[in-house]
């Protein structure tokens, strides 16, 4: 604080010293002293790097300029400002002012280049089925929603694939059945050309005109500190699909045979139908989680996939599409998550008219849930943390809103926090499910440091270790609706038992509530402590 304070008074100091009173007039704008040819166009001249009022000569003026932006006695205008950045560095500071004294002393004269101004991005104007492309017409659909899930068309069960991903809002796709809700149909459902299914309430049918073939086409490659962008050129929103490579996927909990052990996958996979042909390269360069991108087309089934490799094989934490305002298809892949930048998101379950379980002393599911929640937050905070919460009070939530909120949060983690409960009044212990292979070693975490605290809540206590015999329910695949992200790292903790009285007993206790959040922070630093 105090040497901010120091520095902006040398600032102003060396602004005074080189400015002669008269100098306190606004500065020149940088067309004021624009020469014109004869007709009164502007002549076409180099601008002069560090000449920031734009007068054709660099002088001790620009330098003044310069150090009053520095100051914030002015605001110098864009145009003045690319030219003020002198040392191209990025940024305006005294050294650019420095350097402009020094060439006007004739002791630097090889100042670069100006940089020229950005290409503005073009927009494309996509083909979409509501004019002729003398194709003919067919059933057709089109997203409405942000993001609608799609599931095998070949199953009926709720074992929602992994290996399957939304389409996203305005994606195409031609309908090929209707499926009624009843059976093993949860809701109604559309078939579709690409061989999924959507729920009909995400979509809107129409009769639309048949699509041409989809070309894409690899447009730029772009990284900072929050995410590497691969942006792609399409004709028009054809469906796709995103597969993370797991070569480990094993039949676990409750048949389930999307399990891993271990997350070692070392390339995603974006598959676009109704597209035969791709092309071109993305550069990729000071991205922390990709190393390259390329395409594999297949003709034959008119799809064109993009496989995205990681840098390191299990090293890898979300990806979002949308399409930007230029009408290009953005694909956007966290970079690896630091602690020093932490946001994490967490979802206290049930509350509201939904009070999840009830406890054998009556206590309610979301209200245990909430507590813990409250006690991960302050001991992240404390650490420096920054922590989103789906809910902070008894307020219902829906588990569309919960799921959007993830997706949305920016959040570098997602954690939905539960308490369990059974018929049987045995059960005891603790559980960490996730959906995406990539959140596995996160759910792993979580709950190595649960089984650590429980063992610590029941020592001492022969008797109550060998009632209770706090299990290790383990980390499992569960296709539970909020964890069904595809943005980032996202677990769902089931805590302790409610319907075991003993252990509905602790998870009541306040001290013991703060041990179990202390421990879920705990794993999830363990997390990014290990990326
Ligand atoms: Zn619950």
């Amino acid at each position: 604080m105090k040497s901010k304070l120091i520095k902006v008074l040398c600032i102003f100091l060396a602004v005074f010293m080189l400015l002669p009173l008269q100098a306190f007039a606004a500065p020149a704008s940088a067309n004021q002293n624009e020469s014109t040819n004869t007709d009164g166009t502007p002549v076409d001249s180099k601008p002069v790097w560090g000449d920031v009022n734009c007068d054709g000569q660099l002088k001790i003026v620009d330098a003044k300029l310069i150090l009053k932006h520095v100051a914030n006695i002015i605001v110098l205008t864009d145009d003045q400002l690319k030219i003020a950045d002198n040392n191209n560095d990025g940024k305006i500071s005294t050294v650019d002012a420095k350097r402009v004294l020094k060439v006007v002393a004739g002791l630097d004269a090889d100042a670069p280049d100006p940089v020229p101004p950005a290409p503005v991005e073009e927009k494309v104007n996509l083909l979409t089925p509501y004019t002729d492309h003398g194709l003919g017409t067919k059933q057709m659909c089109e997203v409405t929603a942000d993001f609608a899930e799609t599931v095998p068309s070949s199953t009926d069960n709720d074992k929602n694939n992994p290996n399957y991903s939304p389409e996203i809002k305005g994606t195409f796709d031609y309908i090929v059945n209707t499926i009624k809700k009843g059976g093993n149909y949860d809701q109604d459902y559309y078939v579709l050309a690409s061989g999924t299914k959507v729920a009909t309430k995400n979509v809107k049918s129409f009769k639309g005109y048949t699509m041409p073939q989809n070309k894409a086409s690899a447009y730029k490659a772009q990284s900072d500190n929050n995410a590497t962008d691969l942006t792609i050129t399409v004709d028009w929103k054809v469906p796709f699909i995103a597969k993370l490579n797991i070569d480990n996927f094993f039949t676990g909990y409750e048949n389930r045979p999307f399990n891993v052990s271990s997350f070692k996958g070392s390339y995603i996979d974006f598959k676009f139908f109704f597209t035969p042909s791709a092309s071109g390269e993305f550069e990729i360069k000071n991205s922390t989680v990709i190393s390259k991108a390329q395409w594999i087309t297949d003709s034959d089934n008119s799809t064109s996939t993009l496989r995205v490799y990681f840098k390191n094989s299990g090293k890898y934490y979300g990806y979002k599409a949308y399409y930007s305002e230029y009408n290009r298809l953005v694909l956007s892949f966290n970079e690896k998550p630091t602690l020093s930048s932490a946001v994490v998101t967490l979802d206290a379950g049930h509350g509201g008219n939904d009070p999840g379980a009830i406890g054998t002393n009556g206590t309610y599911e979301s209200s245990v849930n909430l507590k813990i929640t409250n006690y991960v937050k302050a001991n992240l905070e404390n650490r420096g943390v920054t922590v989103k919460m789906t809910r902070t009070d008894n307020s219902t939530k829906s588990l569309d809103e919960r799921q959007n909120f993830s997706r949305k949060s920016g959040s570098d983690i997602f954690v939905a926090i539960h308490s369990n409960s059974s018929t049987s009044s045995k059960p005891s212990g603790t559980e960490a499910y996730y959906y995406y292979g990539f959140s596995q070693p996160l759910a792993k975490k979580v709950h190595d440091r649960l089984v650590t605290a429980w063992k610590d809540i029941y020592s001492g206590n022969s008797t109550m270790i060998n009632k209770v015999n706090p299990s290790d329910g383990g980390v499992r695949f569960k296709p539970f609706q909020v964890i069904r992200v595809e943005e980032c790292p996202a677990v769902l903790i089931e805590c302790g038992y409610l319907s075991n009285s003993t252990e509905c007993g602790k998870l009541c206790t306040d001290s013991v509530q703060k041990k179990l959040a202390n421990a879920i922070a705990d794993g999830i630093i363990d997390y990014y402590n290990a990326q």
